[in-house]
């Protein structure tokens, strides 16, 4: 019987939403990437607030604000449509602004709180494939599978560079490498819900491996 419920957490750009997507699609299991709320909250405190320090204004905003993840309306390489209070963000949540200040944002305790709560609600839709930092630990610690996604700082910076420029898009390996490390440095050492495997996750190391490779990895742990 397959699982029902399937965890995917892992450090930034190490191909989750990719292979979570792919393996929805696959098992015909809904999709649902955490990361776009942590954004889209990120994104409403840069519009609204100017910044992203005021700790008690931006949970408010968080407890306030109308996030909805949709199937995607366009083929522009999104993998979501991503509304806040009715406006798609889809593309604006993308930003390096907006990489910037994620994971600030994400140490807020009141900010996880409004995040995991909406989230477990959606996990009782059914079957899903649910990606993020501590979905195996935090979000749904009853999930019949988890998995743990790494790569070495440099492959993944490699190949969110590569993805960049085959969407035309100016990038700097250096740059998106920096970014990469920070990101990674703030969400591990965060004090709640910190990224991690759970104790149960089955960790896949992706360097060298295509995502066809993990893939099918991935797929015999279905069994
Ligand atoms: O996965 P993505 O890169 O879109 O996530 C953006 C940021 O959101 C992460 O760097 C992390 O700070 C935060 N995040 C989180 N918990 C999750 C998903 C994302 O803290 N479950």
């Amino acid at each position: 019987m397959l699982p029902t419920k399937i965890a995917i957490d892992g450090p930034a750009a190490s191909g989750k939403s990719t292979l979570a997507e792919k393996l929805a699609e696959y098992i015909n299991y809904m999709y649902f990437d955490t990361g776009v709320m942590y954004r889209a909250v990120t994104w409403a405190a840069l519009q609204r607030l100017g910044a992203v320090d005021d700790e008690a204004a931006v949970s408010e905003l968080a407890e306030k604000v109308q996030i909805d993840v949709r199937p995607p309306s366009e083929k522009d390489g999104r993998k979501n449509d991503v509304f806040l209070d009715g406006m798609d963000v889809s593309w604006e949540i993308r930003t390096p602004e907006v990489n910037q200040d994620v994971s600030e944002v994400s140490t807020y305790q009141g900010v996880r709180r409004a995040m995991t709560e909406q989230q477990r609600r959606i996990g009782e839709r059914g079957s899903m494939v649910m990606v993020g930092r501590d979905i195996g630990t935090v979000v749904l610690p009853d999930a019949d599978l988890k998995i743990y996604l790494d790569a070495s700082a440099e492959e993944r910076a490699k190949r969110r560079y590569q993805e960049l420029v085959g969407r035309d898009m100016k990038a700097s390996y250096e740059e998106i490498l920096l970014s990469v490390v920070r990101r990674d440095n703030i969400d591990s050492t965060r004090a709640i819900a910190p990224l991690r495997p759970a104790d149960d996750a089955i960790i896949v190391d992706t360097d060298g491996k295509s995502i066809e490779d993990v893939f099918e990895e991935v797929k015999m742990l279905l069994k």
